[in-house]
């Protein structure tokens, strides 16, 4: 998609949950770029297919889904070829996942040094002495801003704030490069979501990790992120740096999505704005575009023909006939800054 570093490329995936009503396509042809060492915020509406994208990632896709095509690209791999070996050790040494309920991945009976050291042992070469692996565990828990005495506590005894910050350690352990974040703020109240972003920036800073971050919550990607993709009902339908989607969204459910959001202001005197329609019912999607039974600029070709995702401006992509050619007269001239 561009030159910069790329960490992982997806292409063209799909994932098919088999439903006894039919097959839904939960996410539908995706294809975009991670870049080492950057943010990447992912938004959408509930049921959009961002955290099966999010799970797809990690090749954790379980019956009765099935990741039915495409193509995930880790240094030169296709991790889809990978065994059950190499897929443990992609998992543990590579890319690694948080959820919004930490106490759903903790052991409730298992204190926090035992957690961090199964998960060194787990992925170690050569077997470690305790007094290693203490003083390996020590430094990054004050890393991340947890008091050493912690490490004896039991995840109940730790705060929301401090079990996410514990999950991100049991990555960071074994250096994974890529922390996926799947609405890993949204059970804290504001002021502990707020001192978790700062940490995740600092995290990356430190590390130099690649995080994806998953979240419903477009204001808080805005603070977090330095690239922002969107999804609608299983499609990517723009991809771009957060101050071109913030500044410019193309997508018209980019803009409906910002335009309703309270705590992002457009203008001043601009009323809230609540989009048309519900999403849609993805055994029977729309045809065509599958935004354009909400779409207020919809086209005769949307509900005919689906576009394809085009750069737009350097680095911005769209999923959108407003900006392809087509022979459709009532297409709208839109001037996209560089
Ligand atoms: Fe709207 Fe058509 Fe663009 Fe879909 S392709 S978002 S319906 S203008």
């Amino acid at each position: 998609m561009n030159d910069k570093d790329v960490f992982i490329q997806v292409r063209d995936l799909t994932v098919t949950y088999h439903t006894r009503l039919g097959p839904v396509r939960a996410v539908n042809h995706v294809t975009f770029d991670v870049y080492r060492g950057e943010i990447l915020g992912l938004v959408g509406e509930s049921g959009c297919g961002k955290s099966t994208l999010g799970k797809a990632l990690m090749r954790m896709i379980f019956k009765p889904a099935e990741i039915s095509s495409g193509q995930i690209v880790f240094n030169g791999e296709d991790i889809m070829t990978y065994d059950q070996k190499r897929l443990r050790d992609f998992r543990g040494r590579v890319a690694s996942m948080i959820f919004q309920d930490p106490m759903t991945s903790l052991n409730p009976v298992q204190r926090v040094d035992e957690h961090l050291m199964e998960a060194i042992e787990v992925h170690a070469q050569t077997k470690q002495s305790k007094g290693s692996l203490i003083e390996q565990i020590t430094a990054l828990i004050e890393r991340l801003g947890i008091q050493s005495r912690r490490l004896s506590d039991y995840p109940h005894q730790l705060s929301g704030g401090m079990r996410q910050r514990v999950m991100v350690g049991l990555g960071l352990i074994n250096n994974a490069n890529l922390i996926i974040a799947d609405e890993a703020t949204t059970s804290l109240d504001v002021i502990v979501e707020a001192k978790l972003v700062d940490q995740l920036r600092e995290i990356r800073d430190q590390y130099g990790v690649t995080i994806l971050a998953i979240t419903h919550n477009i204001a808080l990607v805005a603070e977090l992120a330095d690239r922002l993709a969107v999804m609608y009902a299983g499609q990517m339908v723009e991809i771009g740096s957060v101050y071109q989607v913030f500044d410019q969204p193309l997508h018209p459910y980019t803009q409906g999505l910002l335009r309703s959001v309270p705590s992002i202001k457009l203008s001043d005197d601009e009323e809230l704005y609540k989009m048309a329609g519900e999403p849609p019912n993805l055994t029977h999607p729309p045809s065509g575009c599958r935004f354009h039974p909400r779409c207020p600029h919809a086209m005769t070709i949307c509900s005919q023909k689906d576009p394809d995702l085009l750069e737009a401006a350097p680095g911005h992509f769209v999923h959108c006939w407003l900006y392809q050619d087509h022979p459709d007269k009532e297409t709208p001239t839109i001037e996209v800054k560089e």
